[in-house]
């Protein structure tokens, strides 16, 4: 295993421009849970039904809820781990040109790195559904209080600034992810069970556009066999020793 490690490191250190494509594997060393794989979680609350549209405009409280219980607090106690500051590491040394990642907690930013791709938004941000104001977690947490499910003062709904399943991906964000795939040499892969489209569509392009993929995860992934370099191990346990 620790020849795959020292390959990983060749090809990092040999790569021009590399970008990162990480999921919830990645933050599952930060303390929260993934909804697939080793580390998940299933707690009381179903993410088919606090991660879908359809059942949000159904009944907001159940999200609303569950971002009280369980969301809230463990974006609170969340702190990147040590594969994020790897991350951030490759950026420093001119290696990395964007992370593009599935995960909504932030912690890429929080590690410092700067640029970070958020294809399914950010669950620390709030919005208005009519007005589009946006406000901040800690302020509607604590609305939470007195109102479940929260409001604007306008009146319209609030949710958090995240992608839904059963919604479209910001175009912009899009835009950004297809761009760094035609340029990049090195498509590296982390913790993401690679099932969710269409942002799994993406390791796919840069594989195809001639890129190296690497792929960095616990469990089996429906792309490793397309795969260059393929590691059934945790994130930090790779990456740390790269740099
Ligand atoms: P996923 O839950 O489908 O898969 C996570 C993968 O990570 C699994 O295959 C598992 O084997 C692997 N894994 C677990 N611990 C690991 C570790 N320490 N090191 C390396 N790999 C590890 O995650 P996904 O592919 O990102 O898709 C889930 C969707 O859910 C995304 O769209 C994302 O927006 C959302 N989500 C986000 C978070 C977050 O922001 N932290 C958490 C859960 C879900
Ligand atoms: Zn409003």
């Amino acid at each position: 295993m620790d020849d795959k490690i020292d390959r990983l490191k060749e090809i990092v250190v040999n790569s021009k421009q590399l970008v990162a494509f990480t999921g919830a594997g990645l933050s599952a060393e930060s303390g929260i849970p993934t909804y697939r794989g080793t580390n998940g979680i299933w707690s009381k609350y179903d993410p088919a039904k606090y991660a879908n549209v359809q059942y949000f405009l159904k009944d907001p409280s159940y999200y609303w809820r569950f971002f009280r219980d369980v969301r809230y607090p463990s974006l609170k106690q969340a702190q990147p781990s040590a594969a994020h500051y790897v991350l951030v590491e490759l950026e420093k040394r001119g290696i990395l040109t964007l992370v593009i990642s599935q995960n909504i907690d932030g912690l890429h930013q929080m590690a410092g790195q700067s640029k970070v791709c958020e294809l399914h938004g950010n669950s620390r941000q709030m919005k208005c559904m009519d007005c589009r104001n946006a406000f901040s977690m800690d302020k509607v947490y604590k609305q939470l209080e007195k109102e479940l499910p929260p409001h604007c003062s306008c009146g319209g709904l609030l949710r958090p600034n995240v992608v839904f399943f059963g919604e479209s991906l910001p175009q912009e964000a899009l835009m950004e992810a297809w761009e760094a795939v035609e340029e990049c040499d090195t498509f590296l892969v982390v913790g993401s069970s690679l099932v969710v489209y269409p942002a799994a569509q993406i390791p796919v392009r840069a594989k195809e556009n001639g890129a190296s993929l690497v792929i960095v995860n616990i469990d089996e992934t429906p792309l490793d066999p397309m795969a260059d370099l393929v590691i059934h191990k945790s994130a930090s346990e790779v990456l740390s020793p790269i740099v």
